[in-house]
């Protein structure tokens, strides 16, 4: 292990969930270790969805017993995360507790679910085990690892930084112990994954970084994608202030040697770093791959547009990133959306009533620079049963008034989901 303590390391990989590492003071799990006695609704995951549905819940029906499975003790938000690896922001200004939520009456419990039984309405947590009306599982993503070869073997050689935390902190260490005339190589994995604008945010960090600290290094993004798959227009805009980016569209990265140092793509290209970031391909949360909620290709889950119940489970709702088949990003906003429209359908279904067809939002802020950013609106109705976009929207060009704007979102959206 580097600089990051083996327990941070664990705890931001996802790694030994299960061994209770995470702690928290959950009842002694053994059995129904906490028997039902109204109507319950159990969510899986107290990120972006799943502590925006346990809140709305509470909020649409204080009768219904809301519990809430969440390993990590605090709130670390993703958006605005790629600003501490160009030192503008700092890791604890973007960590939250879960006190807010607990103010509306949500039981919270510090443990990782361990497998879903839908044909009983239980969730396995360790040994013991909690009945619910209705799930909701929200759980964000996974990292497809094994698509790499030597990824696995790197550990925390090689940092995502994909789940804001002890990775990002590391990485921005990294950066900023990079000799000036070093070489930061970042790669982007195919489409579908977790928020597809951040990558190019991250781009324009480090980059901007670079230009006022490092002026003799480079940036060489390796993009498993044909070109920049959101605000395209916008970026290469953006990039024009910084001719240290060396862009390289259509370049998959399958394998990475830590000893070289270097990366090689599908077609053989070996590309020398001094700091590496590799973004890996994505699919949804383990605990979703495990309860057979996903499709054939064993990555994402298909739900109905209106109430996100799973077309495979019944009872068991799914939204977030670990969602496909609507037209939406993997967004916070949309996760932030999509566990309010849920909550009001459990409240409907659990009350014996048809809820109502309410379509997401879409609002993503990308920052360019230490105080500029640009967005991208989206608008959504639904025909016929299907989330379908009706408009996008892009801000002329990048300015401090978004930036200010970005802040805005962010203080009101955090607070919408945990306050
Ligand atoms: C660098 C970066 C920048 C981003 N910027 C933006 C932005 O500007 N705007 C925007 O809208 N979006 C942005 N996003 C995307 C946004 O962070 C995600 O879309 C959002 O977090 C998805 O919410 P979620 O609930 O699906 O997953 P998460 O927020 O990741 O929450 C999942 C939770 O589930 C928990 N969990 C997993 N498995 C289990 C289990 N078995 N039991 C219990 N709990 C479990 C995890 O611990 C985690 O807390 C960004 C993402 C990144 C990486």
């Amino acid at each position: 292990m580097t600089t990051m303590s083996r327990r941070a390391f664990l705890r931001s990989s996802g790694v030994g969930v299960g061994l209770g590492l995470a702690g928290g003071c959950a009842p002694a799990m053994k059995g129904d270790f906490a028997p039902k006695r109204g109507p319950r609704v159990v969510v899986i995951g107290g990120g972006w969805g799943g502590a925006t549905a346990a809140k709305y819940v509470r909020l649409g029906d204080p009768a219904i017993e809301v519990i809430l499975l969440e390993p990590n003790k605090q709130f670390v938000s993703c958006p605005l995360s790629n600003l501490v690896l160009s030192g503008v922001r700092s890791i604890d200004s973007l960590t939250f507790g879960y006190r807010g939520l607990r103010s509306h009456g949500v039981r919270i419990i510090h443990e990782a679910a361990t497998a879903i039984e839908p044909d009983t309405k239980r969730v396995r947590v360790g040994e013991g085990y909690l009945q619910y009306d209705r799930l909701i599982v929200s759980p964000g993503i996974e990292f497809q690892t094994e698509q790499i070869a030597g990824l696995a073997e790197a550990g925390d050689q090689v940092l995502h930084a994909w789940k804001a935390g002890p990775q990002t902190v590391e990485l921005a260490r990294r950066l900023q112990a990079m000799p000036d005339g070093g070489v930061f190589v970042l790669t982007i994995p195919p489409i579908a994954y977790r928020c597809p604008p951040g990558p190019y945010e991250r781009t324009c960090q480090v980059a901007w970084y670079l230009k006022h600290n490092k002026p003799r290094s480079k940036l060489i993004v390796l993009d498993a994608n044909q070109n920049i798959v959101s605000k395209t227009g916008l970026f290469r805009a953006a990039w024009r202030d910084y001719p240290n980016i060396d862009y390289r569209a259509s370049s998959k990265v399958v394998k990475v040697d830590t000893g070289a140092r270097e990366v090689t793509t599908e077609f053989g290209d070996r590309v020398k770093y001094d700091v590496v970031n590799v973004i890996p391909p994505q699919r949804a949360g383990t605990i979703a791959v495990q309860a057979d909620l996903v499709g054939a290709d064993k990555r994402w889950c298909q739900v109905d547009h209106v109430t996100y119940e799973s077309v495979k489970h019944k009872a068991v709702h799914v939204i977030g990133d670990s969602t496909i088949g609507l037209p939406v990003p993997k967004s916070g906003t949309v996760a932030n959306a999509m566990g309010k429209i849920c909550a009001n359908a459990v409240v409907h279904l659990i009350g014996g009533k048809q809820p109502p067809a309410m379509p997401p939002v879409n609002v993503c802020y990308s920052w360019v620079s230490d105080k500029e950013a640009m967005a991208v609106i989206n608008a959504y109705r639904i025909e016929g049963g299907k989330v379908v976009q009706i408009e996008q929207k892009l801000t002329p060009g990048q300015s401090q008034a978004f930036g200010q704007n970005a802040l805005g979102w962010a203080r009101s959206i955090w607070n919408d989901i945990l306050g």
